[in-house]
């Protein structure tokens, strides 16, 4: 897809299984012709998609949130899984050739793929020449809450342990300030509310404009539903972000890429005749 000098790809991984316990399997597609009438899911898990998002105008690289990282350690049993660096490859890409990893938050489903384990059990940076950006207090956030192990969300939380290389080797650049522009067109916007921490990314080029939501609205589903009230930290802040966010992006006719959808992944937003938000694919005409 392009908005104005970009072209923003959704590097899919796949479909998962997400228990309630945080682990994953890997899902047949084939199940999610009966998603209505599967009697687990649901109940003790919920169907997931993982779509790393990479954005590339030609001079920088940018991979926003790198995904599950299924595969990439030495020693994996998932080494035919699509992951960060076989999709890259489809566009000719090699790891190398990433400027900027954006974070939205640190929850393992959306960063774990930042790093891998070589043959010498090393950790190593899947990246090694991009700049990890994460928020200073989505950070400090996730190590107090692995520190202290407080983190009771259920599903995906924090797993640290690769990611205190990263900071080692200085490597992480900590956003403090609540909007940033990393390269000319796209900017990060503070959206706390799934973590204290959590950031979107908001591209403009052309007179088109894109979001990229990690988890404030992780699927075309929760454009109409508030379905986040046992994983969001303040659902209050969540709630009114996601309004606020939604109104803007129908004034502007913004492109939205959802992180954890199944069927919609990406679309523009119009109302029904309901008053609900429903996902077109074309810019609509004014
Ligand atoms: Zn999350």
């Amino acid at each position: 897809m392009k908005t104005g000098r970009f072209s923003i790809e959704q590097l899919s991984e796949g479909f998962f299984e997400l228990f309630k316990d945080g682990s994953f399997i890997k899902m047949d597609p084939s199940r999610l012709d009966d998603l209505e009438t599967d009697p687990s899911l649901g109940v003790y898990s919920s169907a997931i998609g993982i779509d790393p998002v990479l954005i590339s105008d030609g001079e920088f690289n940018v991979v926003v949130d790198p995904g599950l990282g299924w595969g990439l350690d030495h020693s994996s049993s998932y080494k035919n899984t699509s992951n960060i660096i076989t999709n890259l490859d489809i566009f000719g890409l090699r790891p190398q050739d990433i400027d900027f990893v954006i974070l939205t938050h640190l929850h393992f489903d959306h960063a774990a793929g930042c790093t891998f384990v070589n043959a010498d059990s090393e950790t190593s940076l899947t990246f090694p020449n991009a700049k990890y950006l994460v928020r200073q207090d989505e950070w400090e956030f996730a190590v107090h809450q692995q520190i202290t192990k407080s983190d009771i969300t259920p599903g995906a939380g924090y797993k640290l342990d690769e990611f205190y290389k990263i900071a080692a080797e200085n490597r992480f650049e900590f956003i403090t300030h609540d909007e940033i522009e990393v390269i000319n067109g796209i900017k990060m916007i503070k959206s706390a509310g799934h973590t204290p921490g959590h950031q979107i990314v908001k591209i403009e080029s052309g007179g088109d404009t894109a979001y990229i939501l990690g988890d404030l609205i992780p699927t075309e589903y929760h454009l109409n539903h508030y379905a986040m009230k046992l994983i969001d930290y303040d659902q209050i802040q969540a709630k009114k972000f996601k309004t606020l966010l939604l109104k803007q992006a129908l004034k502007e006719d913004a492109r939205l890429y959802f992180y954890h959808s199944l069927f919609n992944k990406t679309g523009r937003l119009a109302k029904d005749r309901h008053r609900n938000y429903v996902l077109v694919d074309e810019k609509r005409k004014f």
